[in-house]
């Protein structure tokens, strides 16, 4: 089996490589959060969404206005949403979120989306006064959405969240929950765009130049360029992952306090003992030395 690294572990490594590593090499998960499920099901119901946009834009006729087009997306992301909770609800009662509850809590985002969607095709329609199953045929930009893509060349595998298709090429949008920085993108996502971009480079066969984060609970949609500097940056990073998941050495305790105030893992890795009973049933002939490197481990 070639060996492939998950886009989401080099953002992993870049927001704190002992994580990864315990959760690759230890097999240690935090526990379910409330944010993550939420997160789910807005990327099922996405996904969803974007399958069945072709049928609904194909119904599209001159009779419609923006109010008829907002409903329709509105009533189909609401029924999709409720599909994608009742798909989660294990999880949902896990994190001890009530079923209704969630809908209510996630439905603003699809409010927005389907008044964004329309609007655009609103906007499309007037410059080209196109109906139906031609509206479809002639729509920018088309949106595939949970994209599978892998390459054995690059040793690297993902799944972007969306491609919007344009005549002149194809941009990967990552969509995010969480506030978003002052400017810009997080570094982590900035190096799954990189990432994302590099794979879609080998597969289309064209070059990709730009990328964008939609920051789902501000509706910020960011902007990123994609340069040689960050394309060589994320081969670095595969080649630090790989490092990291075969030479069994424990990496030192994040600087940041905050990331490890956060961190639901925190309690195991800032316990020296666990610590170092895992390290010993991962490689039992190791000598203490050779176990730590330098200084503080835990
Ligand atoms: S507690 Fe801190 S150092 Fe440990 S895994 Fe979490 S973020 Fe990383």
């Amino acid at each position: 089996m070639p060996l492939r690294i998950t886009v989401s572990m080099l953002s992993a490594y870049s927001y704190c490589k002992r994580k990864l590593f315990l959760e690759k090499v230890f097999g240690l998960f935090e526990p379910e959060k409330e944010a993550l499920v939420k997160g789910t099901i807005r990327h099922a119901t996405y996904d969803k969404v974007n399958k069945v946009e072709e049928s609904l834009v194909k119904t599209i006729t001159d009779k419609d206005n923006f109010d008829t087009i907002y409903e329709r997306y509105l009533n189909t992301y609401s029924k999709l949403l409720r599909d994608s909770i009742a798909e989660n609800k294990y999880r949902l009662s896990s994190v001890k979120l009530d079923l209704l509850k969630a809908y209510h809590q996630i439905l603003p985002f699809f409010r927005t989306e389907s008044e964004i969607r329309a609007k655009n095709i609103i906007k499309f329609i007037e410059a080209n006064n196109i109906y139906g199953e031609e509206l479809w045929n002639k729509l920018i930009p088309k949106i595939s959405s949970e994209f599978a893509i892998e390459s054995e060349n690059l040793e690297l595998k993902g799944i972007i969240d969306q491609i919007e298709q344009y005549p002149a090429g194809s941009v990967p949008i990552e969509l995010k929950t969480g506030k978003a920085p002052e400017n810009g993108i997080w570094p982590s996502h900035k190096i799954q765009l990189g990432a994302y971009a590099l794979l879609m480079e080998e597969k289309f066969k064209t070059p990709i130049n730009e990328g964008f984060v939609v920051y789902l609970d501000t509706r910020e949609r960011r902007h990123i360029q994609i340069n040689p500097f960050l394309k060589q940056e994320v081969k670095d990073l595969k080649e630090k992952v790989k490092l990291l998941l075969t030479n069994k050495q424990l990496p030192d305790i994040e600087s940041n306090e905050n990331k490890c105030a956060k961190c639901g893992l925190k309690d195991k890795c800032h316990n020296k003992e666990l610590m170092q009973t895992l390290l010993k049933k991962l490689e039992p002939s190791l000598s203490s030395e050779e176990r730590g490197h330098g200084k503080d481990n835990n």
